[in-house]
């Protein structure tokens, strides 16, 4: 069976692929789809951004880390099929009988070691399980809630600052920008600007490292020289963290 993947929040820019329409060209040549949501799954907990991975029903697999934007303990990772045949046992049991017992006084369907990868390691979905026991469906919901809305913040601050340029306006909570240092301002023009201003970032990097101050990333992306990679997913964050954030960068870049 051919495959296909799509993406629900892409790792720099966070980009959610069209998932009907990439849906429907599976179906008319039958092709398994598999939908990457390491990084964008968590957005289905909320009523008001879910509609982002509209068609994800209709994936025949799924792979979800709820250690990234719901914060669970490292690591837990789901990975959620439509399949119903007992696919996981098929590919990964392997029936060692010094080890799993099938005659034993319960139902051994309940027995979780060979049907999955992890054999002897830690139980993740114990830990979404409690969390979501814990916080409940709302507590999560608000998580994710509040993450986009300093995500939005964040934009907004950026357009309002001189020296503060967004790579794009972002779908997710990940805010992609330059800082334009006081040196190349209004220079768009100028030759070798974008390398210029590719190698602020990185400077910018290891004063804010050596400061001890903040950890932000940065990376290239297909033609754009670096620029930074702001992920606001920590549901302790503040306004007043943001703009610490962007005072810091200009604190630290106004020799450049
Ligand atoms: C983090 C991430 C991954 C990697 O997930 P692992 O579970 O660590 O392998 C894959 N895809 C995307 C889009 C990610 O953001």
């Amino acid at each position: 069976m051919g495959r296909t993947y799509a993406t629900s929040g892409t790792t720099v820019l966070g980009a959610f692929d069209p998932l009907d329409a990439i849906a429907d060209v599976c179906q008319r040549h039958g092709l398994w789809l598999h939908v990457d949501a390491a990084w964008g799954g968590s957005v289905l907990l909320s009523q008001t951004h879910r509609h982002l991975l509209d068609g994800i029903q209709r994936a025949d697999s799924v792979a979800w880390n709820p250690h990234k934007l719901l914060a669970a303990g490292l690591q837990c990772s789901a990975l959620l099929l439509q399949d119903t045949s007992n696919l996981l046992k098929r590919c990964h049991g392997f029936q060692a009988n010094y080890l799993f017992q099938q005659d034993k006084f319960y139902d051994v369907a309940l027995d979780t070691g060979d049907k999955v990868v992890q054999c002897g390691r830690h139980v993740d979905c114990l830990k979404l399980w409690l969390m979501w026991k814990a916080q409940g469906g709302q507590g999560l919901e608000q998580r994710i809630d509040q993450a986009f809305a300093l995500a939005r913040y964040l934009v907004e601050e950026i357009k309002k600052r001189e020296g503060f340029e967004l790579v794009m306006e972002p779908e997710f909570v990940n805010v992609c920008f330059w800082f334009v240092p006081p040196s190349l301002r209004g220079k768009q023009a100028s030759p070798h600007y974008s390398q210029r201003l590719s190698q602020v970032a990185p400077v910018l990097k290891e004063r804010m490292v050596k400061e001890g101050s903040m950890m932000i990333g940065y990376q290239p992306h297909g033609t754009h020289g670096n620029f930074f990679r702001m992920v606001v997913a920590n549901p302790t964050l503040t306004c007043a963290d943001i703009d610490f954030l962007l005072n810091e960068l200009e604190r630290l870049g106004q020799d450049l």
